[in-house]
């Protein structure tokens, strides 16, 4: 049932608002249905999360060979579906966790009233904020290899990251046909250079250009906290801190996968914390009465 307020609706109060529907949110959504807790999931931007980026995922357990990140997220999609986890398309704002009923805002405006919380809304590319970054994004930047590689088939591209992830996604790209003309560590970029519509170069900071129809950022991935701003403690680059696995600063709130993992960032991982996160929410509702 939902209420009329004056910008938008509140929901009738939840037993579990689960926030980001990738590996962690989903198996906290079947795990809190199957415990008859009616989960209501906010789906974020980017439903299914980081797995839809790749079309090689090797090592989650019951896909055996290599399969399509989409292929594994949609299989826990339509599992919480028929669980009867229910599922809103909107983007968490603020939250107020200050009493007991906790608040979630989100960007249509609306307000979710719940008894807990799960967290779950993973981690997303850290940008270089260099100049030009913000204007090309979109227009010969990406942070998507699988999404975007294919539209640079006989076209220079550079790579801005550093570490082993920059090996793979230069094979990867080679083998898509494009030509990798640099790998440039992000603090040697100066600049991102182009034309009213497109990039067309990457400024390095000892001042040369490498021309470029396209760079791709593998920059590490950044957890997705920022709209929990006072509300939870959080290290310094953001992950929200947990204690015996996914219990928060506030009773009642959990948080689960990339965005509470400063380390070992990787799907299986983020399902467990989802599942665990369900567990203790199940337990504590169980010592609220
Ligand atoms: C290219 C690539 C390849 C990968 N390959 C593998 C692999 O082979 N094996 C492996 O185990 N792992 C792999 N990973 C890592 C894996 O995808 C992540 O560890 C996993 O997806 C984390 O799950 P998560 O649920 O914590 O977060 P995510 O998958 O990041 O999902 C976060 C969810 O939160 C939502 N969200 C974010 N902010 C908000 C908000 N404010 N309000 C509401 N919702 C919000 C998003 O829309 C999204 O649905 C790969 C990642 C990438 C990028």
């Amino acid at each position: 049932m939902m209420f009329i307020v004056e910008f938008g609706i509140i929901s009738a109060m939840e037993k579990i608002l689960i926030i980001g529907s990738g590996p962690a949110g989903l198996t906290a959504g079947i795990y809190a249905a199957r415990a008859g807790l009616s989960p209501l999931v906010l789906e974020g931007m980017e439903s299914g999360g980081q797995l839809l980026q790749t079309q090689h995922v090797a090592n989650y357990p019951g896909f055996p060979g290599v399969v399509k990140g989409a292929d594994v997220i949609g299989a826990m999609r339509t599992q919480a579906e028929s669980a009867g986890v229910r599922f809103v398309m909107d983007v968490a704002k603020s939250v107020d966790f200050a009493g007991e009923v906790k608040r979630v805002s989100t960007l249509m405006g609306d307000v979710y009233e719940a008894r807990t919380v799960v967290v779950a809304t993973g981690a997303g590319v850290t940008k270089t904020n260099r100049p030009g970054e913000a204007k090309y994004f979109g227009r010969g930047i990406s942070a998507c290899l699988t999404c975007d590689g294919a539209f640079y088939k006989g076209k220079p591209v550079v790579i801005v990251g550093q570490g082993p992830a920059t090996v793979g996604a230069q094979r990867y790209l080679e083998r898509l046909g494009a030509t990798v003309a640099a790998v440039v560590e992000p603090s040697a970029v100066k600049s991102f250079v182009g034309d009213a519509a497109h990039l067309t170069g990457v400024e390095r900071t000892d001042g040369s250009v490498v021309d470029a129809a396209g760079v791709f950022l593998v920059t590490a991935r950044s957890p997705q906290t920022a709209f929990l701003e006072g509300a939870l403690e959080r290290d310094g680059a953001g992950h929200v801190v947990t204690k015996d696995g996914v219990k928060t600063s506030v009773p009642g709130v959990f948080a689960a996968g990339d965005c509470a993992r400063p380390r070992h960032k990787q799907a299986v991982i983020a399902a467990g914390d989802g599942a665990l996160a369900a567990l203790e929410a199940q337990e504590y509702l169980a010592g609220l009465g």
